[in-house]
């Protein structure tokens, strides 16, 4: 059967993650987590003390980056590699969360980003989320979708995942940092979160996670039937 790209792309905390893993999954086809990458990035500038403003501090510290997934059987996808550590658990770290949209607006960061992603995407048979992925790394995909939910159930959805792991966390933490993220993402000079021009918006505030994925999985074969 012809093997398409999948992107989907949105604001912080719609879903997205979830939908592609489950797309994925159905489809028999690779996952991307994009935001991980950019996430394990700046755990690396975090940890060594670089500036994310200062480009050749960053272009020096991309030169020692070597970021990997690897599968785990236990989730069901994959867990993010940082120069061979798995460091899936500390890229979700509220600290990481906070300065993310920062680093991943520096253009070098960003084209470290999209090459590697660009390379995943050659084989096709993938789904990929994050947020430039219909507009700048995979701008020829065959089905893209833009991912959007209300800003209340989105700030409830992460509150909920990031209560679990850390009580002491409150919902108005939660909604700064979505709402920080979302406008940083949005305005940034290179790759800013867009919907593209021929993606179709999936609005999953009223839906369950199996009715969006009926809806995108009908997408999908539609697409692979053209
Ligand atoms: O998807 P997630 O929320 O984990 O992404 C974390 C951050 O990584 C986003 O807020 C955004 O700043 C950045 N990102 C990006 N481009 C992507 C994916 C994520 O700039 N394709």
């Amino acid at each position: 059967m012809k093997k398409i790209i999948v992107t989907l792309d949105g604001y912080s905390s719609c879903g997205k993650s979830t939908l592609a893993k489950q797309l994925a999954h159905e489809l028999n086809y690779v996952f991307i987590d994009s935001g991980a990458m950019y996430r394990a990035i700046t755990l690396y500038c975090l940890r060594n003390h670089i500036d994310w403003n200062d480009d050749v501090a960053v272009q020096e510290a991309l030169q020692k980056i070597n970021l990997d997934f690897d599968y785990n059987a236990a989730t069901g996808s994959s867990d993010m590699l940082l120069n061979d550590e798995n460091v899936e658990a500390l890229i979700r770290d509220m600290l990481v969360s906070e300065h993310v949209s920062e680093v991943a607006a520096n253009q070098y960061v960003r084209q470290f980003g999209v090459a590697q992603q660009q390379k995943m995407g050659e084989k096709k048979g993938i789904v990929m989320d994050g947020r430039d992925i219909g507009t700048t790394v995979f701008p020829n995909a065959e089905l893209k979708i833009f991912v959007t939910a209300d800003p209340a159930v989105r700030v409830e959805r992460r509150f909920k995942e990031l209560y679990a792991k850390n009580p002491n966390i409150t919902m108005a933490e939660v909604q700064t940092n979505l709402e920080m993220r979302d406008y940083i993402d949005s305005n940034r000079e290179f790759s800013p979160l867009r919907k593209a021009e021929d993606a179709i918006i999936l609005d999953n505030s009223n839906l369950t996670r199996e009715e969006q994925l009926k809806t995108a999985l009908q997408w999908v074969h539609n697409k692979i039937k053209e």
